[in-house]
């Protein structure tokens, strides 16, 4: 067997379950065998994108990396662009939302109250020092980040800053307790550590929390800015899987063994209300405009998008966007990063996908 150490820098991996499972008919029944079942599509339960297609996405919509899970048991079922899907590090934005929304939830007592209503006037208060990696600006009230909603979003519970994205709920959380919830935050999520499987030879990247993290740095890791909370698409992918059906998390895989990274880092009660948001966050928050045109099998659940500052650059965004798709085969989790765009634009560009499959 080859071993592809050093992959190109974009590498669409087409139908990746259907070839697999291709090779191993093959091998049983022979090669008409499998391309008859194949053409009949009873070989791939699971969505994917023809190579063609995938790059023609990626003209459109700039250079951008697509992972498709099966939502149940983390089988890769197409991968776009491994080589920044699987071992990219990307700072997540307000994708990582939910998931500190669990953390707060199942720890009412060290960090806020989920049900105290935060006003937010379009303006996040943070620590007074100041961090080079993202925009912090200053008025006469301290410092402060903006709000997605530049007039504000009024007054918001837990429910309505995940469905509406406000960063002003989040950051005043955790602002008694900053660095402990950046450490809680990496360590239940996994966040900081590695695959224990690489893909292809890609090794799998997780994220790394930096040492000696500024005060303001941890507090912005709850709408995973500042630096400290960085993912792979496959590791973000891996985690809504987790947070979207509510089952451990398992290690993203294109063999038939399984494998269990861990159990579900939250409790039943903050799944339920999480997801309860991120149903409606397709309905009626920031991804109320994603409406793929045309007779589509695929149905939308649940989803969120994010905008993410690059590394080190505080003007320029990432932008991602996670969705919770189902069919008659089964449940999807479809991972969208866009290196240059927003979360709207990674919407968009996830719009266009599911039109695509
Ligand atoms: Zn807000």
């Amino acid at each position: 067997m080859k071993n592809k150490a050093k992959l190109p820098q974009r590498l669409p991996e087409r139908i990746v379950k259907c070839s697999l499972r291709m090779r191993n008919i093959a091998a049983h029944f022979g090669a008409l065998c499998a391309a008859m079942l194949y053409c009949t599509g009873s070989l791939c339960a699971g969505p994917f994108l023809s190579e063609a297609k995938a790059e023609a996405l990626a003209a459109k919509h700039g250079p951008c990396a697509i992972v498709i899970l099966d939502a149940k048991d983390c089988d890769i079922l197409y991968l776009y662009n491994p080589a920044a899907a699987v071992a990219g590090l990307y700072p997540p934005g307000s994708s990582i939302k939910p998931f500190s929304a669990a953390l707060i939830y199942d720890n009412k007592n060290r960090y806020g109250d989920i049900l105290q209503y935060v006003t937010c006037n379009g303006k996040a208060r943070v620590g007074t020092e100041g961090h080079p990696v993202y925009n912090i600006r200053k008025d006469a009230g301290g410092y402060y980040v903006r709000c997605s909603l530049a007039q504000g979003h009024g007054r918001m519970d837990m429910h309505g800053a995940i469905v509406h994205s406000c960063n002003a709920w989040f950051l005043a959380q955790v602002k008694d307790a900053p660095e402990e919830f950046c450490e809680e935050l990496c360590r239940s999520w996994g966040l900081n550590r590695d695959f224990a499987r690489a893909y292809r030879g890609v090794p799998s990247r997780a994220a790394a929390a930096l040492p000696h993290l500024p005060r303001t740095a941890a507090q912005l890791s709850v709408i995973g800015e500042g630096g400290a909370v960085r993912v792979s698409p496959l590791k973000l992918a891996q985690m809504y899987a987790s947070l979207f059906t509510g089952k451990p998390m398992i290690v993203p895989h294109e063999e038939d063994t399984i494998m269990q990274e861990s159990p579900l880092p939250a409790s039943s009660a903050a799944q339920n209300r999480i997801y309860a948001a991120l149903a409606e966050t397709v309905t009626r928050g920031t991804l109320k405009t994603l409406r793929p045109a045309g007779a589509n099998r695929l149905q939308i659940l649940a989803g969120k998008t994010g905008s993410a500052t690059k590394y080190m650059q505080k003007y320029k965004t990432h932008g991602w966007c996670a969705l919770h798709l189902k069919d008659r085969n089964g449940e999807y989790v479809l991972v969208v990063f866009l290196e240059d765009g927003n979360g709207q634009k990674a919407a968009k560009l996830a719009g266009d996908i599911i039109e695509a499959l």
